[in-house]
């Protein structure tokens, strides 16, 4: 089959999605293609913060009605160790912004309800897609779809499709430069069929090793543990999940953890990756296809949005005056703030893990900057800032 289409999206995930979205809404014509089936990727556990800038284009664009039900805005963060809680109050630091809760899967789901309603194309579980021509001006990809193939020609293709798609991989080998670093520890989380334990999201450092309390809504909480690479989910059984949450989370005022059935567990490697340019031709990447931060900033979803809020206005401006100054100017509009977010998602990952073999010496260290965040207004400030993210270019 045969088709044509003015951006062809692969992934619907918030990068997709929201991209289409955008797209929609200045009245460009475009397909998303997901290799995953409706209910997974309305499903899938990930993130869950959103930044003020991510909340406003939602709202902006109209896919807001849940989210402002729903969404729990919260106004402070808390930085715990040695046992004490210390309060970092975001929004009187930053000028009022703020950061909400809402889980990405929610974001997915508000998305596609808004695609379907709008008779958008998106098509789900598709097999085998291919890119060609992306260096010329009439690309086109290739999709198996009920044992039948489709090719789409069109102006543009936005690889949406994360860190393992294969967007990326098109794009000719030498154009390509890649950073990346792997974080001597990952992340087990939890999802909790109980009540959060407290108002706002707690970060501990503990000699054992990191722990986040955070929550999804007023009767789900979400836990992570720091863990070694390489771990199984099978390793840690839910007493010994809770035990340790105990333990790290622990204040010297007896501070209590509530805990209740887990609902979902899951270990994610902790990682910084980024490939300069983000662009080749009429290819386009957006989110993890690009660039990856570990989740201590909570960054991930909030640059999805980012890169394709920039992407959807350079190629509105293409159809509107012919001119590809935005366009040519995409990756290293995103790279900027991407680059941005890898230092503070770095910061803080160094403030409040456990690195193997770490001496006292270091110990110190991370304590003496944990103390200025908490003591210290200007210190206090740059964290607050980063946390709710900067505004969209
Ligand atoms: C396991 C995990 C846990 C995370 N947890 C957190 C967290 O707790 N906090 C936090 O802040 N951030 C977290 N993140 C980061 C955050 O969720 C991501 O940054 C965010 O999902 C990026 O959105 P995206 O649309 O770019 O990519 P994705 O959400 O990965 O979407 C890509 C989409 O493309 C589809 N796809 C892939 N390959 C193909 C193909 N060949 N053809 C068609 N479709 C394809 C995928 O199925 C998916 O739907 C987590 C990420 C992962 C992977």
């Amino acid at each position: 089959m045969k088709a044509t289409t003015q951006v062809a999206i692969i992934g619907a995930g918030p990068a997709g999605l929201f991209l289409g979205h955008l797209l929609g809404l200045e009245g460009i014509d475009s397909i998303i293609v997901e290799n995953r089936s409706r209910e997974y990727v309305e499903h899938r556990v990930r993130a869950g913060v959103l930044e003020q800038g991510t909340v406003d284009l939602m709202v902006q664009t109209g896919v807001a009605d849940r989210l402002q039900r729903e969404g729990l805005v919260h106004h402070g963060i808390e930085l715990r160790f040695n046992g004490v809680g210390h309060r970092i109050p975001l929004s009187d630091l930053a000028g009022g912004r703020s950061i909400t809760i809402y889980g990405q899967q929610e974001v997915v789901k508000d998305l596609i309800a808004a695609r379907l309603a709008g008779g958008r194309d998106i098509r789900f579980e598709v097999e085998d897609v291919q890119l060609s021509g992306i260096a010329g001006k009439r690309p086109s990809i290739r999709f198996a779809e009920a044992a039948s193939a489709t090719t789409v020609d069109c102006d543009f293709i936005a690889g949406c499709d994360g860190f393992h798609g294969i967007a990326r991989g098109a794009i000719p080998d030498g154009v390509l430069s890649h950073y990346d670093y792997d974080f001597p520890f990952a992340w087990l989380g939890i999802l909790a069929a109980v009540a959060p334990s407290a108002n706002e999201l707690v970060y501990a450092r503990h000699e054992r090793g990191f722990a986040l309390h955070s929550l999804r809504s007023p009767t789900v909480s979400r836990l992570y543990l720091q863990v070694d690479p390489g771990t199984e989910v099978s390793d840690w059984p839910d007493d010994r999940i809770w035990e340790e949450l105990r333990v790290r989370l622990a204040t010297r005022d007896g501070w209590v953890l509530r805990d209740g059935p887990v609902i979902e567990k899951n270990v994610a490697a902790m990682r910084s990756f980024v490939v300069e340019p983000m662009q080749f031709g009429r290819l386009f990447l957006a989110g993890d296809a690009a660039h990856i931060v570990p989740a201590t900033g909570a960054k991930g979803l909030n640059l999805a949005v980012a890169d394709v809020y920039v992407l959807a206005r350079a190629i509105a401006a293409w159809y509107r005056t012919g001119s590809s100054t935005l366009l040519d100017a995409y990756s290293e509009t995103c790279l900027k703030r991407v680059w941005r977010a890898q230092e503070f998602s770095n910061y803080m990952s160094a403030m409040l893990h456990r690195y193997p073999g770490t001496d006292p010496f270091r110990d110190r260290l991370q304590v003496a900057r944990l103390e200025a965040v908490s003591t210290g207004e200007e210190a206090a400030r740059a964290l607050a800032t980063n946390y709710v993210g900067l505004p969209l270019p």
